[in-house]
């Protein structure tokens, strides 16, 4: 791979990453709900939990 290659599929991963870590507690909840993971249905903290233990999510982006 040339290095502008490399560069677009680190430009492309930070972009992707930017819109996960945006969207990771974006799943469908009630209403006033704290919102959840749509992956692995866990709550937001810190009045939630966070992700379950395994989540994909939490995961690619690095967290415990
Ligand atoms: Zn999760």
């Amino acid at each position: 791979m040339s290095v502008k290659d490399v560069e677009a599929l680190r430009a492309e991963n930070a972009e992707l990453r930017r819109l996960l870590a945006k969207h990771q507690w974006a799943g469908l909840t009630p209403v006033k709900s704290i919102g959840v993971c749509p992956e692995c249905a866990g709550a937001k903290p810190p009045d939630g939990h966070g992700h379950r233990p395994g989540c994909a999510v939490a995961k690619v982006l690095g967290e415990a």
